[in-house]
């Protein structure tokens, strides 16, 4: 006994303030991952109801299949999944696994988004909104190949009106236009918005000339105008890359194995909203492998 008490005495003495620090550290990122876990359930509600036209608060969770409540302890976010063992309660019925992916999902990009602006709150809180969308307008784009205007709207206004407080714009894509930094800020992302929207509406419009199709949604082209709300120019076009690269590559190899049709159209939201993730959580990264290329080409 002795010897354990005078360890633990010790080991307390010896707690640098670095050590304290690392475990406020660990605590935060709990904190943060736990409160992803919760919004990626609430991203799950609006993946499964928004589409079929239901209200996201009335009424509270229910099986889709016997229709019984789901108590509260049963809706614990990773918990009651792995204890139900994936299946409802009263029913059996199985639930799927997009649920506790979703939240896991969620509570991670909601850690490297955490980790990215430590040091900028606002834009911190800006950029959770930003991906808390994303995960639900891909999924939903992913399952329904429609984006609801109910979150691309919002997010062009929000990415406009929370421009002048936008650290992330301000070091990555911001323009200088005036002595005014609100200004200039409100300006870049005004410009974001117009280029990425412009883009995509001409790759559209080009794609229905040459193969006389639906290339590109109007919904594709909303959204792309609100991460360029956020993002600026130059970063709505890193994502545009991104996103036709990581369509092309993975839309292809599903094609190759059978998976997809041949002309079965693809969920192009998905990929900008991946597209996104990577340039916010990349940048300044991207830049200097562009610049690295540059040089290497002169
Ligand atoms: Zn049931």
């Amino acid at each position: 006994m002795g010897e354990i008490s005078s360890r633990k005495s010790s080991k307390r003495v010896g707690n640098s303030p670095l050590e304290i620090r690392s475990s406020e550290v660990l605590l935060f990122y709990f904190i943060i991952f736990i409160l992803g876990l919760g919004f990626g359930s609430f991203a799950n509600v609006c993946i499964y109801r928004l589409p079929r036209g239901e209200s996201i608060i009335r009424p509270g969770s229910h099986c889709p299949k016997c229709g019984k409540q789901i108590k509260w302890y049963d809706n614990i976010p990773l918990i009651s999944y792995a204890l139900l063992g994936g299946k409802c309660r009263y029913c059996g019925e199985k639930i799927s696994l997009q649920y506790p992916l979703i939240e896991l999902i969620t509570a991670f990009l909601f850690l490297l988004t955490y980790r990215k602006f430590q040091g900028a709150p606002v834009t911190m809180v800006i950029f959770l909104l930003l991906i808390l969308s994303l995960i639900i307008v891909s999924a939903i784009d992913f399952q329904t190949y429609t984006i609801p205007n109910k979150f691309t709207y919002p997010l062009i206004i929000l990415g406009l009106f929370s421009s002048p407080f936008n650290s992330f714009l301000k070091e990555y894509s911001g323009i200088i236009i005036s002595s005014s930094k609100q200004l200039s800020l409100i300006v870049s992302s005004f410009l974001g918005l117009l280029v990425g929207g412009g883009v995509l509406y001409l790759i559209a419009l080009l794609g229905r000339k040459m193969f006389k199709r639906e290339a590109m949604g109007g919904g594709d082209i909303k959204l792309i105008s609100g991460v360029g709300a956020f993002l600026g120019v130059a970063n709505v076009l890193w994502v545009i890359f991104l996103a036709s690269l990581l369509g092309a590559v993975i839309g292809g190899a599903l094609r190759i194995t059978g998976k997809y049709k041949k002309f079965q159209e693809i969920a192009f939201g998905t990929y900008i909203s991946l597209g996104t993730v990577l340039v916010f959580l990349f940048q300044p990264g991207l830049n200097r492998i562009y610049i690295d290329l540059i040089s290497i080409c002169k």
